[in-house]
């Protein structure tokens, strides 16, 4: 499996300071949560992995199986192995959803080894079914008048295509409802692999019922404050987030 680095990672967004010494190391093989108050960072973290323009990063690095995840363009990070299922996925007019997957698929291939367009319709129908998804879906304009259900279901079928070494899913349980909640746990589990290592960052302990994390960090005012098992997201669920605060002299 693969390894994602993060050392110390200084970001700021508009002249602010917001990620004030990230570091966080996940294996292939391995679920991490991050949990933590709003505000504190979480969808920075994200955003900085995955390269987005907004976020000048300041100090510290990023390193996937050794390679300076920094010195990518954005697009070089998808071909490395990085996923990122945004907290809001954007909308795509003109391209097909079915095209969108397939164009993605390819891009990681090497020229004229693109995949097989009857191998890739099977493996889409087959994710499909499995996410308990509409067929029409794979026809209709990436993300456009998707419900927020259908957006998740959606970021967890391109994420089951494109097997990618590390994936950073920010907030895929925002606004499913427990039916969609499960389908999305179910796909998201159903890539446990050696060769697949994931960053689930949610706001709420409900998601981890479905999806046992192997490690559980929670970040506070730009910077991972604590770092547990699945047991942390339990007591973070019943008692909130004081006690860390408490612990760590942290004042609001
Ligand atoms: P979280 O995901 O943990 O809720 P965020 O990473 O979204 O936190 O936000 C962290 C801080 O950065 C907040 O104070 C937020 O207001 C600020 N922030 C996030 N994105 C932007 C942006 N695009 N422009 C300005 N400030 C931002
Ligand atoms: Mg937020
Ligand atoms: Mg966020």
């Amino acid at each position: 499996g693969s390894t994602l680095e993060i050392k110390d990672l200084h970001v700021e967004i508009e002249g602010k300071q917001i990620l004030k010494g990230v570091n966080l190391t996940i294996n292939g093989g391995e679920f991490h949560a991050v949990m933590g108050p709003n505000g504190t960072g979480k969808s920075t973290l994200a955003s900085a992995v995955m390269g987005h323009p907004k976020y000048e990063i300041t100090g510290g690095s990023i390193h996937l199986d050794g390679k300076d995840v920094l010195e990518m363009e954005v697009d070089e990070r998808a071909q490395a192995g990085l996923f990122l299922a945004m907290q809001y996925p954007s909308e795509i007019s003109g391209v097909t959803n079915s095209d969108f997957l397939r164009s993605s698929i390819n891009a990681r291939r090497e020229e004229g080894d693109e995949i097989n367009l009857m191998k890739f319709i099977k493996e889409m129908d087959g994710n499909m079914d499995e996410l308990e998804m509409d067929k029409n879906m794979a026809q209709r304009y990436l993300n456009e008048g998707f419900s927020g259900g259908e957006k998740k279901r959606n970021e967890i079928l391109q994420l089951m295509m494109l097997k990618p070494a590390i994936a950073i899913l920010d907030e895929i349980d925002s606004g499913l409802d427990i039916d969609a909640l499960k389908v999305v746990s179910k796909g998201i589990n159903k890539m446990r692999d050696e060769a697949f290592g994931c960053l689930i960052i949610t706001h709420y302990q409900r998601l981890l019922d479905y999806i046992t994390p192997d490690k559980v960090h929670v970040m506070m005012q730009g910077r991972v404050v604590k770092s547990g098992g699945p047991e942390l997201a339990k007591r973070l669920e019943e008692e909130g987030y004081d006690w860390i605060k408490q612990e760590l002299g942290i004042e609001d």
